[in-house]
């Protein structure tokens, strides 16, 4: 046995080949849009490896028109992939794949093709069109070529009736299709409903992985992925830790402290609302709040901290739980890292404890 080590022209036809199929494809592989601009592309793909060589061939045999059309239908096939591959409008695509390919099916019943063969080519249609246009407008087109297929079969004199075939083959030819669009569009129910729950399952998974289960708030990972999502400028890096929360927890229990975090999370999601920011639980009664710069950052952080000491959750006994939140605020350098303005922050937040708590204090500047 031979465990050859893959060369790196392996991997380079390999990294070029899934480039090529997935060219136009949106970056989630479960989505119905990624797999039908693979399948647009490996249309394309085959249709340049057939068609081209094919063409090439004619002319050198003399064959002008043949090769020449033969040569553009390559080329319609080779722009159609780039097309898709800038734009990623597969809808547009998937329409030059499409409509030809019915015009040449059509054809081929119509015409017979090479000594009577051209209708056992047309099975190919009802899993394309289905693939291609989704259940609805996928059914209503194979519904139109059957009508069309008939009108051709049965209702125009066609060169078909010259080769002499069991009159039962035409209603044969139109059951068979029949039975092959119906079997087509049971696989094509089954993948997509499978494929809409594997899409609902990665957003909900999404979602837990980038969500607080407590609060609702972003956690970090969820915090991170969206500053990077979005253009910030001068953004201010608020991290907040509610003052003597473990007292709480320890007068009123684990479920009181719960609750009021929730209580402190939608107060402080209510007072930011319209602003350009990302609130984040990011972790026990730590907050951490990026936003684009407020001017004053000292007032917006102190209109926060009120937010905060207004908040008050009744107990079951007479007692009111109240409490206050520390500050510590820096900005962040468009040249550093989250983290290391985060680190300024913590520190700030330290001496803002230090100082006696329920306060705001500015980091000094980033050097
Ligand atoms: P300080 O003013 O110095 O910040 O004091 P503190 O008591 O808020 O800080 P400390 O770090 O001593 O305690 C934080 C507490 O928060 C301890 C921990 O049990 C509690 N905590 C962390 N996460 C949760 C949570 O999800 N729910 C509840 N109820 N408590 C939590
Ligand atoms: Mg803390
Ligand atoms: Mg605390």
């Amino acid at each position: 046995m031979s465990d050859k080590a893959p060369t790196s022209w392996t991997i380079r036809w390999k990294l070029w080949f899934s480039k090529t199929l997935n060219a136009g494809a949106v970056n989630d592989s479960f989505s119905n849009t990624s797999r039908r601009a693979f399948i647009i592309n490996l249309f394309c793909l085959v249709g340049v490896l057939f068609t081209g060589p094919l063409g090439v061939i004619s002319l050198l045999k003399g064959n002008l028109l043949i090769g020449l059309g033969l040569l553009s239908i390559a080329s319609i096939y080779s722009l159609n992939h780039l097309y898709l591959r800038k734009t990623k409008n597969y809808l547009f695509s998937a329409n030059v794949i499409l409509y030809p390919l019915y015009a040449l099916m059509l054809y081929l019943i119509y015409s017979g093709g090479v000594n009577g063969t051209g209708h056992v080519w047309i099975y190919c249609i009802p899993p394309v069109s289905l693939f291609l246009r989704g259940l609805k407008r996928g059914l209503l087109e194979v519904f139109l070529f059957i009508l069309a297929l008939v009108f051709i079969l049965f209702f125009i004199p066609s060169p078909f009736d010259r080769y002499g075939y069991h009159p039962d083959l035409k209603s044969r030819i139109v059951y068979s299709f029949i039975l092959i669009s119906f079997l087509s569009t049971i696989y094509e129910y089954i993948s997509s409903r499978f494929n809409q729950s594997l899409e609902a399952l990665s957003s909900k998974l999404e979602l837990a992985a980038t969500t607080d289960p407590l609060t609702g708030l972003l956690n970090r990972r969820g915090l991170e992925q969206q500053m990077a999502a979005k253009e910030w400028l001068a953004p201010t890096v608020m991290v907040l830790d509610i003052d003597h929360f473990k007292s709480i927890n320890d007068h009123f229990g684990h479920e009181y402290g719960d609750e009021y975090l929730k209580l402190v999370s939608k107060s402080m999601a209510g007072f930011l609302i319209g602003q350009k920011c990302l609130l984040s639980r990011w972790g026990g009664e730590e907050f951490l709040l990026l936003i684009e710069h407020q001017g004053d950052n000292k007032r917006f952080a102190d209109a926060l901290r009120n937010v905060v000491s207004n908040v008050s959750l009744n107990t079951q006994g007479s007692e009111e739980i109240c409490t206050t939140v520390s500050i510590g605020v820096s900005e962040l350098k468009l040249t550093e890292t989250l983290l290391t303005a985060v680190g300024r922050a913590d520190k700030a937040l330290y001496e803002a404890k230090n100082h006696g708590r329920n306060c705001v204090v500015l980091a000094s500047k980033a050097t």
